[in-house]
């Protein structure tokens, strides 16, 4: 059985809470480990009411300093010191956010009692940025006013369960099991074994990206191929084109572009700006483009 991959949406509006949507926050659960991606205003309420477990949060991921993607980060860290936090906490941003979390400590005199590892990215292309044995994250850039990064979540798969009777039927030594359960072929004579040919069948892995806050980009096109599910800022329809183009922000129609042009399995949307009451517009704009969407929303619980 699979392990769990699950996204919850914790906010889903730009700018400011609106409409009983919070600005942007998100977490990951995978396999009872939690991520968090971007802390906006009213994060930390969120993540009480849909059970992020604080306590096995790993790292945060922050997309950029905008105010919508940070606000709640400050309340998020100082209440470790409520919760007796111990182990350490990873927190990933672009340059500035080591600057903004210490102002904030100074001037409340407060020191975090649990070690904040803090890593500020100033990298122009993808980088893997962080590696478990079940996970691994990308950072690559995204267009907009300011420094801003987009992050792709992929699960390493163990390794292939060989089937019992292979090993007997080509006499495998114990290297040539190891790597066919790397996934490698292996070389017998003349003959080359197919490792597919020897092991049981194992699901694909799954994987993630968050894209926001951006203008239209096709250059992260490659970066989030193949994506299992792609989360794309849709702040708003084709009608406000112009407005998008000049704030950075994306459409539902070229949302829905890029999640076609990347194969995606399918495309949440969300950073809904406060003009739509529902934010239905947006999403219903990018579903007549890719009929693979779903509206993103606060509340919402996804299994990759
Ligand atoms: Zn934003």
């Amino acid at each position: 059985m699979s392990k769990t991959f699950q996204l919850t949406i914790l906010g889903s509006n730009a700018a400011m809470p609106a409409f009983g949507r919070m600005t942007s926050c998100q977490s990951i659960n995978y396999n009872d480990n939690y991520f968090l991606i971007d802390a906006g205003e009213g994060a930390q309420i969120r993540m009480t009411e849909y059970k992020v477990k604080r306590n096995r949060l790993r790292c945060i991921y922050i997309s950029h300093l905008h105010g919508d993607h940070v606000f709640g980060l400050p309340g998020i860290l100082t209440s470790y010191n409520h919760y007796n936090r111990s182990t350490p906490l990873h927190l990933f941003g672009p340059t500035g956010i080591k600057a903004y979390i210490e102002a904030m400590l100074a001037a409340g005199q407060t020191t975090l009692r649990f070690e904040l590892i803090i890593t500020e990215m100033d990298h122009t292309t993808p980088q893997v940025i962080w590696k478990s044995h079940e996970l691994t994250v990308t950072a690559f850039p995204l267009k907009h006013r300011i420094a801003t990064y987009g992050y792709r979540f992929d699960e390493q798969l163990s390794q292939y369960n060989i089937i019992p009777q292979k090993i007997k039927e080509h006499r495998l030594s114990i290297s040539e099991i190891k790597e066919i359960k790397s996934g490698n072929n292996v070389r017998q004579g003349d003959a080359e074994l197919q490792y597919l040919d020897l092991v049981y069948p194992r699901d694909k892995p799954r994987s993630y990206a968050y894209c926001s806050d951006t203008v239209y980009d096709e250059s992260i096109v490659p970066t989030i191929k193949d994506v299992t599910a792609l989360y794309h800022e849709t702040t708003y329809t084709s009608e406000f084109a112009k407005e998008a183009e000049e704030r950075y922000h994306t459409t539902g129609m070229q949302a829905a572009k890029i999640a076609q042009l990347a194969n995606a399995g399918l495309l949440i949307t969300g950073h809904y700006s406060s003009r739509y009451r529902r934010g239905d517009e947006p999403y219903l704009e990018a579903k007549s483009y890719f009929a693979e969407t779903l509206k993103g929303y606060d509340g919402m619980i996804h299994n990759l």
